[in-house]
């Protein structure tokens, strides 16, 4: 259905592409680099002949297929980011094509010895007798998320030269720096103008995502009397002493590294310190709203507690939310996530629902008022050289797009 050959190389053009994003920089994009790819696609999605194609001054890309139907279908959007992760190399990325995959080792770098195996990534068996597109072992891939811009791309084209499949206005949006969580930042939800979109940007076939973490940032202040060690007796106060007290204090088993699913979690992230000063990060993290607001408070609790022990401010903290759970805006239109089942259903794509532990950028445009799940993109191993995508699951998420696209126009007639 979905061209093989074309979709395989409209993708590897745009890996090719370095536009690795950076967190250190203020502007938007945050590296210059990323305009490459973005003026690339504005010409793309013109010589496919979408309208209202528009590029702005932080490269945030959209377009519209207009509608081919007399009745009114709510307009739906269709979002990926064309930046990749700062956390591993962007530059020179060099695809490898493994066709009818053997379920066998991968060498992806003879010489470096780097090599993909399904003993390690049980995943790569489901794929055997597919096409693997790989890294060589030297970079990442990008499949995250130049899979999703290939598959929106691919499936707009098809639209476009099949006008008998009929569907209501789409509008579509490319983002930059959506790795350094900024890819909603500046995202114009008036000028998309859709009453609902998907982000592209789940991993692999049959992801579907509507619920995210809440989550918040908390720094943790020890302050501690510096003496002579010598002469200290009744005198020093070591930070790092009450630091621990504070560690300890809180459930060590409710961690990323003891929780699953929708458990939730305290993650000690950096500790620095010395006797006079020691400062901790933490994240905080938890589906459950209830949940999620309870443990903020019982580390301000414990803060209170501690200090009431030593009988001064000895300990600070700062708590500061950084995104929240795109569930309470999803559900009340819990019609956009049944639409996107059915959408992977009818071509032959079993749904696998579940709960994000992280966020996305849809998370922050569903508070924006664009209500966003997440479906697959197909890629695996994101943000690192054993980073892989199957040229099938590409071609079942465009199918899904445009199924999407169909389905929505018919449940409106
Ligand atoms: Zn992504």
């Amino acid at each position: 259905m979905i061209n093989k050959e074309r979709l395989t190389n409209k993708f590897i053009s745009y890996v090719k592409i370095d536009t690795q994003s950076d967190p250190h920089s203020d502007s938007t994009p945050s590296t210059e680099k990323q305009w490459n790819l973005a003026n690339k696609l504005v010409d793309e999605l013109k010589a496919i002949g979408l309208q209202d194609v528009s590029i702005d001054e932080n490269a945030y890309v959209m377009a519209t297929l207009p509608a081919n139907v007399p009745h009114d279908v709510p307009v739906i959007g269709f979002v990926s980011h064309f930046d990749t992760t700062p956390d591993f190399s962007g530059t020179n990325v060099n695809p490898q094509i493994i066709e009818n995959y053997d379920g066998k080792d991968i060498i992806l770098n003879k010489e470096k010895n780097i090599i993909l195996s399904p003993d390690y990534f049980e995943d790569l068996e489901q794929y055997k007798g597919q096409t693997l597109i790989t890294t060589d072992g030297t970079t990442l891939l990008g499949a995250d998320d130049k899979a999703g811009i290939t598959e929106i791309i691919m499936a707009m084209e098809y639209l476009v030269d099949n006008p008998e499949i009929p569907h209501g206005k789409i509008r579509i949006c490319f983002t930059p720096d959506e790795e350094i969580g900024k890819g909603a930042h500046k995202f114009d939800v008036e000028k998309f103008g859709a009453k609902w979109a998907y982000t592209m940007d789940g991993s692999q076939i049959g992801e579907l995502e509507y619920e995210n973490f809440n989550a918040a940032q908390a720094i943790v202040r020890v302050e501690g009397k510096s003496v002579h060690p010598g002469y200290a007796k009744d005198k020093m106060v070591n930070s790092m002493y009450i630091a621990q007290d504070f560690i300890n204090s809180l459930p060590r088993l409710e961690t990323p590294e003891h929780t699953e699913g929708r458990q939730g979690f305290f993650h000690l992230s950096n500790i620095k310190g010395d006797v006079e000063e020691t400062v901790m990060e933490y994240i905080i993290r938890d589906h459950d709203k209830t949940h999620f607001e309870a443990r903020k408070q019982m580390m301000q609790d414990l803060v209170s507690d501690i200090c009431s022990q030593y009988g001064r401010n000895c300990i600070s903290i700062e708590i500061k939310d950084q995104y929240f759970n795109m569930r309470e805006k999803v559900e009340p239109v819990m019609h956009i996530v049944d639409l996107a089942e059915k959408a992977m259903e009818e071509v032959d794509v079993k749904p696998i629902i579940k709960p994000i532990r992280g966020g996305t950028d849809g998370a922050q445009l569903s508070f924006m008022g664009l209500p966003c799940p997440n479906i697959f993109a197909g890629g695996h191993n994101f943000h690192g050289k054993y980073e892989y995508v199957p040229v099938e699951s590409m071609q079942k998420a465009t199918e899904v797009i445009i199924k999407l696209a169909e389905l929505t126009a018919k449940k409106y007639e």
